[in-house]
């Protein structure tokens, strides 16, 4: 049985803009607004449409296009610049509308399931803020549920909607913890992240097999042996 709707739980603290985004989009996230892992956004940063958007982008990435010299009347190239905007918009970094958050239900724990629940191996493709490269690798999370548990694919959309911005590792593994913190309302997260990063390995250093892993553990995972736990869940063949 559904017994609640994250739609229906009252927002945390949070103000302006973004409020008002959320009236219409029922289930939007707080936008970890004032944090320090906030993705930050200007307050009109969805008074155009994703048809306005499109334009504009496409406009702009054909004059890149030119300015390097290519012939945009070749037929190979000349739908790029739309090819891009449309996925700029809806696809890899559709995650920057809150309009996109997934529809999270909750299920009552009438299991009396105590331990933690481990998703691992979620697909994680992101894209640096400093190159607009894609990032690549897994994500594993968990959390101990209270009262509530969460469908288990509902995890990885969460994963997904804010991997689709522009990220650093380190800012969305901290908002796909505060993300599963405020919707399982449990302390009770880790999210443990192991990417590799198009900007260090195709330019720069070249370092191929360079990974970064990144970390955010809360409430019982604090304990060592409890993360232990979880470490060795994700590491099991
Ligand atoms: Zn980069």
């Amino acid at each position: 049985m559904v017994i609640s709707d994250i739609s229906n739980l009252p927002p945390t603290a949070h103000k302006d803009e973004v409020t008002e985004t959320r009236s219409t989009t029922p289930g939007a996230p707080v936008q970890q607004e004032g944090s320090s892992y906030a993705t930050p956004l200007r307050k009109d940063a969805f008074e155009l449409s994703d048809g306005e958007k499109m334009k504009t982008i496409e406009g702009h990435f054909k004059e890149i296009m030119k300015t390097l010299g290519l012939d945009m009347t070749d037929d190979s190239l000349k739908g790029t610049p739309g090819r891009v905007a449309k996925m700029f918009v809806k696809e890899i970094f559709g995650g920057l509308n809150p309009a996109s958050y997934p529809k999270i239900s909750l299920f009552e724990n009438k299991f009396q399931y105590r331990r933690m629940l481990v998703e691992r191996n979620i697909p994680l493709y992101s894209f640096c803020e400093h190159h607009f490269l894609p990032i690549y690798g897994k994500a594993h999370v968990a959390y101990i549920p209270n009262g509530k548990v969460i469908g288990l694919s509902k995890l990885n959309r969460i994963v997904d909607h804010f991997a689709r911005r522009p990220q650093v590792q380190e800012r969305l593994t901290m908002q796909i913890a505060d993300e599963l913190r405020r919707v399982l309302g449990v302390e009770d997260v880790a999210v443990y992240i192991d990417a590799q990063h198009m900007c260090v390995q195709a330019r720069g250093v070249h370092h191929d097999h360079a990974s970064t892993t990144t970390a955010e553990y809360g409430g019982k995972f604090l304990n060592e042996y409890t993360r232990n736990e979880f470490l060795q869940a994700i590491k099991a063949q």
